[in-house]
């Protein structure tokens, strides 16, 4: 049995989650052709710090850097690096803060510059995909309720759902039960009841499925090296509707960026 969170938790929660989302449009406004992903790095983990947060990931099972940055092929857990973004790349930025002895968690996949039709389709199908999983996500319906609306969405397009990795509860650790599979078949897995505060991040392919772990022990790649593109919103789950705690709202409602 998974216990929701009281109101009390999930406004601290809440309080996360603002930081992040504003986080990443700190990030968002940064993404540019030239810029490095270290840079971005750089942009957040001051953002974070300068809001009174600590950025959880920096450290956490030894993962090196503020954020992870994945770039074009890579799915997730990308290392901020010296590469420097180009027209047409994208660059998912997953952020996470610890503040208040909660946790924050969201992530956001930017186009740098003009990308591919193609590469656009995927960014708005899979964003689509996310906000169609936290429509399901209400009480009285199930995990697999959740991962089948992602699922289904993106599979129309002909894009892929990667299995290795899924979503998450969030608290006062940054991964809590139940996990959020972004595949599934409706009706089956855990209930979701009203108060419980889930990360839905689905993560989804151009091509195929399969993936593989970098060498340097983190970085998940595409198999087939087609890129791949991942949002995370925290909510809560509640009674015939899911509220955000997380929003894109700071990155999409900036009238000076648009994505
Ligand atoms: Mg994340
Ligand atoms: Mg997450």
């Amino acid at each position: 049995m998974i216990k929701p969170k009281t109101e009390e938790e999930i406004e601290l929660l809440r309080e996360n989650a603002i930081i992040v989302s504003k986080t990443l449009a700190e990030v968002g406004k940064a993404v540019a052709p030239g810029v490095t992903t270290k840079q971005l790095n750089k942009v957040a983990e001051t953002f974070i710090r300068d809001n009174g947060a600590i950025p959880s990931f920096l450290g956490f099972e030894g993962f090196p850097a503020a954020i992870c940055a994945s770039v074009n092929d890579v799915v997730v857990h990308g290392f901020p690096s010296d590469y420097v973004l180009k027209e047409g790349d994208i660059v998912s930025a997953d952020i996470g803060t610890l503040y208040k002895g909660y946790n924050g968690d969201s992530c956001y996949t930017f186009p740098v510059g003009e990308v591919s039709p193609e590469t656009r389709k995927l960014l708005d199908v899979t964003k689509e995909s996310l906000y169609r999983g936290i429509a399901a996500a209400v009480a009285g319906a199930r995990i697999g309720d959740i991962g089948y609306a992602v699922q289904s969405y993106a599979e129309s397009f002909g894009f892929s759902v990667v299995r290795e990795l899924e979503g998450h509860g969030i608290g006062r650790e940054m991964h809590e039960n139940p996990g959020v599979p972004n595949y599934g078949r409706p009706g089956r897995g855990t209930h979701l009841v009203d108060g419980m505060v889930l990360c839905i991040e689905p993560m989804i392919n151009a091509g195929g499925r399969a993936v593989y772990l970098d060498r340097n022990g983190w970085s998940v790649h595409t198999a087939d090296h087609k890129n791949s593109a991942h949002y995370e919103l925290t909510i809560v789950v509640r009674k015939g509707r899911a509220e955000q705690l997380s929003t894109f709202d700071f990155i999409e409602k900036d009238g000076k960026i648009k994505f």
